[in-house]
């Protein structure tokens, strides 16, 4: 555990810098909060022109002060935090909580920059600047302008906004979900999400990490400390503005929104992302008291169809489709329920239900071996009293002494419901006032398990690569002042990283054209080479499928007459000559240089699917195979990978491999590379492989 960041956060003594007398100052209420919130260690308020704030005494200088100082919190004008920066750097102060605002969020960026330099070279560590503050219920510290400290609990959450971080700390007390710590983050200008989430993850009063993001600054950063995280961690990311598609030269580029990116990385990070604010209040109340769903049988216990009906549906979008217990288990199960319900999912008590059998039936379900996650619905009826069935509930729960399965209540119905929905989670079982979103949470539960087992997967390191070869390739290519590479320079660097292009040889006259043709053997596919034409068709720089020699020949003068009607003054290098792939599955590889998160790949079909239906997938490079193989899986139209209308299965092994190499390949040439494709990669059967037949490379501008 980071020390420097556990003084920032549990400081044993804290220094409010800029504490002032007069009552709705900022440098006045953090004292004020410090006090009320009873914090135990020692308050140091520090102003040079007062005696005494709130009963306490003030020092002139940080540097006066007799005791050790962990914190500073900073509300003095930003033109003075670097004299105070210095002094709390002499006076051994661990972290700062520079709550003033004024820096780069107003553009002084270079200001900013220095402060976390000199902070960072007395060993001290920056919260904010721009911060509300931080708040631990744990230590009962409350060093920030927010009024009072969160509802108790195991949850910490770190911001991005300070408004939303005061919004979500009055929430908590309506919405009964528990803070340990709320972390206020501000302009990140040195501690970020990263160093929070790994921080946090060893935090022992935290349970579940939720944060609100708007952006990330070092996205690799992130995803590796989430990925070890071994606790659960919820995002809200804000910000849905598809950022530098417009200008984007590739395919990949106009489809690489940061939304999707950032989606994916998320995805890697095994972090859950929640939909909107409530949605993270109701998937952080789940991770923080439930273990994670093991497995795919969920099973629901309602007193009412409709209730059960709308769990069903909810079912089926978290992924969780309600399936019917073995009929041992119903019979089982008909021994602890009413002779008139339903022992089928969802399991119908009826209207009819009072106590017993909501506490029988619930303890026979959750003991049972079959069910890996239970959720227990109750509408409110004339003859039940609500309270009663959350404590039968719970009693019957508890009995089990099971704490590695979870369960989810919803109560639907008035202010009865909600006092018992309130006791419930208050004694550890989270409850929501829908049916949806207690399937919902329990959805979440069963997805952070997905991620759990497929986070911080080894990365097959791609052997024999020829990376001097790719390197001067690219160098070339620099020296001729170009970004954009020829089709053939690029299927030379692809095949540095033994991806699979189809062979392809430069001609620069009609005569090696016909030789090479023949050497390769017919049929051929000839094309133009010229790096101002980068879309080769659209230019009538393609023909395939040519089967002799008058062919070559001819398709050799009507690519090169094309090329010239095209644009006249293109730059030609020659023509390519290639072998003519058989026709397969036609599938889209490409990548983009993400600016939050660097070489990201894409993988999609190709065709309409990419064009008009944007079936695309993302994910941060490099990826294992196997989450390659996941990648695959996850668009619209896998299934037509898996052979449909008679044909046979494709080569996903094969094409998971090549997707894996690729994301090696462009993590590799980070540097050089912005963005890339490989459209078409032609997929065959199962056991046939897979050919590249067009490679694009754009490089970054120097
Ligand atoms: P561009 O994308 O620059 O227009 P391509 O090289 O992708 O040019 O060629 C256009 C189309 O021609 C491809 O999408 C593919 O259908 C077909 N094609 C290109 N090269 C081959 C090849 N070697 N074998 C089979 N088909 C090919
Ligand atoms: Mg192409």
């Amino acid at each position: 555990m980071d020390d420097t960041l556990t003084g920032l956060l549990r400081p044993k003594g804290v220094a409010v810098i800029g504490a002032s007398t007069t009552p709705g100052k900022i440098g006045h209420t953090v004292v004020k909060n410090l006090i009320e919130s009873g914090y135990q260690g020692g308050i140091y308020p520090v102003n040079p022109s007062a005696d005494e704030i709130l009963g306490l005494k003030v020092y002139k200088s940080v540097l006066d002060i007799p005791e050790r100082v962990d914190a500073a919190a900073i509300t003095v004008p930003a033109k003075f935090v670097m004299d105070i920066t210095k002094e709390c750097g002499e006076k051994g102060v661990k972290g700062l909580i520079v709550i003033t605002s004024g820096f780069s969020e107003v553009g002084k960026t270079k200001l900013e920059k220095e402060l976390v330099e000199v902070a960072n070279s007395y060993g001290m560590r920056v919260l904010g600047p721009n911060v509300v503050g931080t708040l631990s219920n744990s230590d009962d510290l409350n060093a920030s302008f927010a009024p009072f400290l969160p509802l108790d609990g195991n949850a910490s959450l770190v911001s991005q906004s300070g408004a939303l971080l005061i919004a979500i700390d009055a929430i908590t007390y309506t919405r009964r979900i528990g803070f340990d710590k709320l972390v206020s983050i501000g302009n990140m200008s040195d501690v970020n999400f990263a160093d929070m989430v790994a921080w946090l993850n060893e935090d022992e009063n935290t349970k579940c990490i939720s944060l609100y993001i708007e952006g990330l600054k070092d996205g690799r950063r992130f995803i590796n400390e989430s990925a070890k995280a071994t606790k659960p961690i919820v995002v809200l990311k804000a910000g849905v503005s598809e950022h530098g598609a417009a200008a984007a030269a590739s395919h990949t580029g106009s489809l690489a929104g940061s939304q999707k990116v950032y989606g994916a990385a998320f995805q890697q990070a095994g972090a859950i992302q929640a939909t909107d604010l409530s949605d993270l209040f109701d998937c952080t109340l789940a991770l923080s008291l439930e273990p994670p769903m093991k497995g795919d049988n969920l099973l629901v216990i309602t007193n009412g169809g409709g209730v059960g009906v709308l769990a069903t549906d909810s079912a089926e979008k978290e992924g969780l489709p309600l399936k019917f217990a073995p009929e041992t288990v119903q019979e089982e199960m008909k021994k602890h329920m009413p002779s008139f319900g339903s022992a089928k999912n969802p399991v119908d008590l009826t209207g009819m239900a009072g106590n017993d059998w909501y506490y029988d039936t619930t303890k026979f379900a959750f003991a049972h071996d079959w069910v890996d996650g239970l959720v227990v619905l109750y509408c409110e009826t004339a003859m039940t009293n609500p309270m009663e069935i959350a404590k039968s509930i719970y009693k019957a729960i508890d009995e089990t002494g099971i704490k590695d399965k979870p369960v989810t209540i919803s109560f639907v119905g008035g202010e009865r419901s909600d006092k018992a929905m309130q006791w419930l989670v208050e004694n550890g079982i989270p409850a929501y006032n829908a049916p949806d979103l207690a399937v919902r949470a329990m959805g979440t539960l069963r997805e952070y398990a997905r991620l759990a087992s497929m986070k911080s997967e080894p990365i097959k390191e791609v052997h024999n690569v020829n990376r001097e070869k790719a390197r001067e390739i690219i160098s070339k290519v620099r020296a001729d002042n170009r970004t954009g590479m020829t089709e053939i320079e690029s299927k030379k660097v692809f095949n540095a990283y033994n991806l699979p292009v189809v062979k392809t040889e430069m001609a620069e006259t009609e005569e090696q054209a016909v030789s090479l043709a023949e050497e390769i053997g017919y049929p051929v596919v000839l094309k133009i080479v010229s790096p101002d034409i980068l879309h080769k068709s659209d230019a009538g720089g393609v023909k395939v499928d040519i089967k002799d020699e008058a062919g070559v020949r001819k398709a050799y003068q009507e690519i090169l007459q094309n090329a010239k009607n095209y644009k006249s003054d293109a730059n030609i290098h020659g023509i390519v000559i290639q072998e003519m792939a058989p026709w397969a599955t036609e599938t889209i590889i490409g990548s983009v240089n993400d600016p939050t998160f660097g070489a990201t790949a894409m993988f999609g079909l190709g065709g309409i699917f990419v064009e008009v239906l944007k079936d695309v997938t993302f994910r941060v490079a490099p990826i294992s195979e196997r989450e390659a193989s996941v990648m695959l899986n996850e668009i619209r139209g896998a299934p037509i990978l898996e052979g449909t209308r008679g044909e046979t299965p494709r080569d996903k092994n094969a094409l998971a491999q090549v997707l894996s190499s690729y994301a090696y390949m462009i993590t590799d040439l980070e540097d050089e590379v912005s963005e890339s494709d490989a459209n078409p990669v032609l997929v065959y059967e199962e056991g046939k492989g897979v050919k590249i037949v067009d490679a694009r490379i754009i490089l970054k501008e120097e």
